[in-house]
């Protein structure tokens, strides 16, 4: 019996043989398996000198052109259901040519390029399912895995105790692959694998365990389709880096890295992390002695040198600080960086997200005015709405998600259409850029609570949105210790060419800030809902650790989603599960990612209940986004007085539990979720 076996999906560039590349798909440590890349058979001698260790190669169709034309194995395994693939896939042509360059490129033999129009018949041995030999000792069975079509690995070597598999594991090569069948077999057959660093090979010793949510990250990855950029790292002592893919990495060299990343970086600007860190300029220029964060301006106003200073403030002749509800410098820097962050024209803050709702609304409606909002909303945003038929404005819900269902009701009197990033507990997902199209076809703007997803998962501003309202109280902030919202214009609407302009007659000299100007001095200087300075900077702090705390809750609310919904007895809903019907479009919106919230029903409220009360590691809590894990019963709560079709549009049912991801280790809210589930009473 073997110790270890490698199933860690590196591709391998040799330093000193460039353009020479190849998978490790498994292996102990008296021999390896290797699936191979580019150059590797001109290059024999560089991969013995690096292996150290005996090995064979096996092969997919997408490499057989780089080997088996001038193959020099004397253990060539290929699938035959490969071969046929390959035969049939048209892309020999193309595949000879792109060697041509690349031998060319690194100087390999371009003359063996001739000769692969022969290699269809190849000399290779062929293995069919189930096939078994022994490879240094270790016993290995092939198994042709469905479902892979362009490059990626056909076999999958098992061993009785683990998986071995092949670069399927590889989220690069997934980018190219239709390899999802292939990730289901090996979710559907295997529960652990083990995987090594590539060190062993080299002396090391080092094991690392990878759980099932491995899998589930690979193929979050793959979907990603983008290399993170802002993630190396540097191996110590050796002139290469590791971009790390989730679970998987990649080695190149350090200067190809650096060229990648440079390359990245002119065509992208600077990752969000980055900018979250940095802002758009220098932030030690704009506060005073080079502070990080921005002073605490903790004062209610501010004093002048001259009665002329005060004067020309007052009269908007001159930038400067009067008094704290009409603006501070520590709330200023804070909406400087929430507009960085939903990349606006201009954002104003707000004392709680309420009040940046009713600001926006109530700032644009006028009774007799009708607007449009998706079901399912937040329920204080329902009971907001709710108190509007007191000042004669009408609200229109739309039931369905369709663009057909809100273009039906629209009508002369329609002033807006909002709707929310993901409704909760409903964890449903708006079409943001097709509501944005039906808003401005009908000449009005789209406005969206952007809470769920924050502009770190989702930019509704870049996808056609007109306004974004954040409860910064929640993601945002993060750790739960102070109240506020946020409105930020994303510059797209002609505001005084709309009929809009209506009640922007007193800001209308601010031209295309006419808007944010109104937000300002009618609904935050009169309306009175301002920020403390003392929120503002908690919020500063909160920001920077934005994209790391939901990179992490994102992930975390997936491994989670997708372990729980396995258990029998009860249902998960969220869209980064296949089963949701918003998964496809919230993979294309939510950069990739699916929110940090799910709902769980438990068959019934005593289920439920019971439930919430056994969990470690979950707080009972109607919050959501803090780092925190928590639960709560909407039904009993939030929706306690919601009519029975206000709550069947928001998706609450009696049994149901909403769950709010927070950043804690994955396995141990997995143990703790999944085993208080399985051990319920009721
Ligand atoms: C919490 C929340 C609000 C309200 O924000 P507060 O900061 O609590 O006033 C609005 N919309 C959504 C989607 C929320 O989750």
């Amino acid at each position: 019996m073997h110790e270890i076996y490698q199933v860690r999906p590196n591709i391998y560039q040799i330093q000193e043989a460039k353009g020479v590349y190849f998978a490790i798909v498994a292996g102990s440590k008296q021999a390896l398996v290797l699936d191979t890349g580019y150059g590797i058979a001109d290059n024999r001698k560089f991969v013995d000198e690096f292996l150290k260790v005996p090995y064979i190669v096996i092969n997919s169709h997408g490499h057989i052109d780089h080997t088996m034309g001038n193959n020099q194995f004397e253990e060539f395994y290929i699938h035959p259901a490969d071969v046929e693939l390959y035969q049939r896939s048209n892309a020999f042509e193309r595949r000879k040519n792109a060697y041509l360059n690349l031998a060319e490129e690194n100087k390999l033999d371009t003359a063996k390029a001739e000769e692969y129009a022969a290699i269809l018949s190849p000399e290779a041995k062929t293995v069919e399912d189930g096939t078994s030999f022994d490879l240094g000792g270790l016993s290995v069975e092939v198994v042709h895995l469905p479902g892979h079509t362009k490059g990626a690995l056909g076999l999958l070597v098992k061993e009785e105790r683990l998986l071995l598999a092949g670069d399927c594991f590889n989220p690069d090569m997934w980018m190219f692959a239709d390899n999802h069948d292939t990730l289901e077999v090996l979710e559907g057959t295997f529960t652990k694998a083990l995987a090594l660093p590539f060190d062993t090979y080299l002396g090391g010793h080092t094991t690392v365990e990878v759980p099932r949510e491995f899998l589930a990250t690979a193929r979050e990855n793959v979907r990603r389709r983008e290399v993170d950029w802002n993630s190396y790292e540097k191996i110590v002592g050796r002139d290469t880096y590791v971009i790390r893919y989730g679970a998987s990495s990649i080695t190149i060299s350090a200067e190809d890295a650096l060229a990648a990343g440079k390359k990245k970086a002119q065509e992208t600007g600077a990752g969000i992390n980055t900018r979250l860190i940095h802002g758009d300029s220098d932030r030690r220029k704009t506060n005073p002695v080079g502070a990080l964060l921005p002073p605490i301006y903790q004062v209610s106003a501010f004093a002048h040198e001259n009665a002329e200073s005060i004067a020309d403030v007052f009269g908007g002749r001159k930038l400067g600080f009067n008094y704290t509800r009409v603006s501070n410098p520590t709330v200023a820097a804070f909406e400087s960086r929430m507009n960085e962050l939903e990349g606006g024209l201009a954002t104003i803050a707000y004392s709680s997200g309420m009040a940046a709702l009713s600001a926006v609304l109530l700032g644009l409606l006028k009774s007799d005015d009708e607007f449009i909002a998706s079901s399912g909303l937040y329920v204080g945003t329902v009971n907001l709405f709710d108190g509007f038929k007191q000042y004669g404005i009408k609200m229109v819900y739309v039931y369905e998600d369709t663009k057909e269902a809100f273009r039906a009701a629209i009508t002369e009197k329609t002033r807006l259409i909002f709707a929310e990033t993901i409704c909760n507990p409903r964890v449903s997902v708006a079409d943001i850029s097709s509501l944005a199209e039906l808003a401005h076809e009908a000449g009005i703007p789209l406005v969206i609570d952007n809470t769920m997803a924050s502009g770190y998962l989702a930019r509704p501003g870049k996808l056609g949105a007109d306004i974004i309202i954040n409860s910064t109280s929640k993601y945002v902030n993060g750790s739960g210790d102070a109240i506020s919202g946020t409105v930020t214009d994303s510059g797209h609407f002609d505001w005084l060419g709309s009929k809009l302009a209506d009640v922007l007659e007193g800001t209308k000299n601010a031209g295309p800030m006419a808007f944010i100007a109104h937000m300002r001095k009618n609904m935050l200087i009169n309306g009175g809902a301002c920020l403390s300075p003392q929120n503002a900077y908690l919020n500063c702090v909160g920001l920077e650790t934005l994209g790391l705390r939901l990179d992490k809750e994102c992930s975390n609310a997936l491994a989670l989603a997708r372990h729980l919904a396995l258990l029998p007895g009860i249902t998960v809903n969220y869209p980064g599960l296949a089963s949701s019907p918003y998964y496809e479009l919230a993979s294309r919106q939510l950069n990739h990612k699916y929110g940090a919230i799910f709902t769980i029903r438990l068959g019934s409220k005593e289920r439920a209940f019971e439930f919430m009360n056994k969990l470690n590691y979950a707080y009972i809590m109607s919050n959501i986004g803090d780092l925190r894990t928590m639960v709560v019963h909407p039904a009993s709560t939030m929706a306690l007085h919601s009519s029975p079709e206000e709550r069947a549009a928001a998706g609450v049912y009696d049994d149901l539990v909403r769950v709010s991801v927070g950043i804690e280790d994955i396995e141990d809210l997995i143990v703790d979720f999944a085993s208080t589930i399985e051990n319920l009473e009721a």
